[in-house]
């Protein structure tokens, strides 16, 4: 068969080699699905119908799809399973927000989580199931990887959503569980699918990828002809703070991110928005504060600060780094002091903290 799954490029996340069978239909981009109904003789519009019931419409059994030929349809059901994540837990935070625990089709657990606000379902999904990358105040990074998410496994997770709250899903954000860069190919894919019209038609520029700043895929992401959003976990703009706290990326000069940041916004026009957790006497201090203005001034970055959400891991004392949030004062100097300096900032409203819903609290597992 010509088809090539769409396994990740890191060879650290490669999904077990019977996998890509068990997932079926869902592992597959809308090209590679065009190549596969070419392989199977099949016209280029059959791909296009596929996705249209698999996302748009939701389907859960090829038999629903009644426009396809009654031949194709038992050859899908034979060679591509499809599979529909299973739902286990739905928790509703006071705010509105929705977190879900969902079973994939080898077993394997994640959580997904949608944001109402006013006319905006925003939907926070998840990449990877768990994360290699260990930052040490994120609860997802003290599980570990246990795969990468295929394509489909990601659009299923708005699918699912906008059944839940019977609406149109208007923006995405890859904020959930796992490092999209980590699992490029699937994640770009799943942008793709999630923008096409025949998927989702979510405008490119309300799908945002969330990355701790991996940079050879960043380089790649500066060259996509489409108008995703980026936004770069950076924390801090010192190296020693930043080796600490995101020891992954330990060995990755944060003058190089800052080279390769300065030619996605050369290269797209776009500017990237920097995330940046307030973490009390770690990321908050006047050292901190200033390396921050000189990393984002000629970046023309919007940053984004998120004061930290407790998790399991942030209770406890890392090392020596003590992990709670900055104070309410501190924060709205932080904010006077980057406006002050020409750098736009917010601080971003956490939703669904009451059910470990918000940024950093996902852990996907059952109880
Ligand atoms: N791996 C990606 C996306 C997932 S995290 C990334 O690093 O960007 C989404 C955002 O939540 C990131 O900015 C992340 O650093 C932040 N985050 C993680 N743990 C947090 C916590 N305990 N409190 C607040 N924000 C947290």
């Amino acid at each position: 068969m010509p088809v090539l799954p769409p396994l990740p490029d890191d060879p650290g996340t490669q999904p077990s080699s019977s996998l890509p069978n068990m997932i079926g239909i869902k592992r597959y981009s809308a090209l590679q699905l065009q190549d596969l109904m070419h392989a199977w003789g099949q016209p280029t519009f059959r791909a296009q119908q596929l996705v249209q019931w698999l996302y748009a419409h939701g389907a859960r059994s090829y038999q629903d799809m009644i426009n396809l030929p009654a031949v194709l349809r038992g050859r899908l059901e034979h060679d591509e399973p499809l599979i529909t994540p299973e739902l286990l837990k739905r928790q509703v935070s006071r705010d509105g927000t929705r977190k879900y625990l969902l079973r994939l089709a080898d077993g394997a657990c994640v959580e997904t989580v949608g944001i109402p606000e006013d006319n905006r379902l925003t939907v926070c999904f998840s990449t990877q199931v768990g994360c290699a990358m260990a930052c040490t105040f994120c609860a997802t990074g003290a599980l570990g990887l246990t795969r990468s998410l295929a394509a489909g496994e990601m659009v299923d997770q708005l699918v699912m959503v906008a059944q839940d709250f019977d609406r149109r899903i208007t923006n995405a954000v890859a904020m959930g569980e796992g490092e999209p860069f980590a699992n490029y190919d699937a994640t770009l894919a799943a942008l793709r699918l999630m923008n096409s019209p025949h998927g989702l038609g979510i405008g490119a520029r309300h799908l945002t990828i969330s990355t701790c700043g991996l940079l050879e895929p960043l380089g790649r992401f500066s060259a996509e002809p489409e108008q995703f959003t980026l936004a770069v976990s950076l924390h801090s703009a010192v190296q020693t703070t930043r080796d600490k706290i995101m020891p992954t990326l330990a060995k990755q000069p944060l003058r190089d991110l800052h080279t390769a940041l300065t030619a996605y916004k050369e290269n797209t026009g776009r500017r990237p928005s920097l995330e940046v957790t307030l973490i009390n006497g770690v990321t908050d201090t006047p050292t901190e504060i200033a390396a921050l203005v000189d990393f984002g001034r000629d970046l023309h970055c919007h940053v984004n600060l998120i004061l930290l959400n407790g998790t399991k891991e942030t209770k406890k004392e890392k090392g020596a780094i003590a992990q709670t949030p900055t104070s309410p004062v501190r924060s709205k100097a932080i904010v006077a002091q980057l406006t002050k300096a020409g750098i736009e900032c917010s601080i971003r409203r956490s939703r669904g903290s009451d059910i470990d819903g918000a940024c950093g609290q996902l852990v996907g597992l059952p109880e």
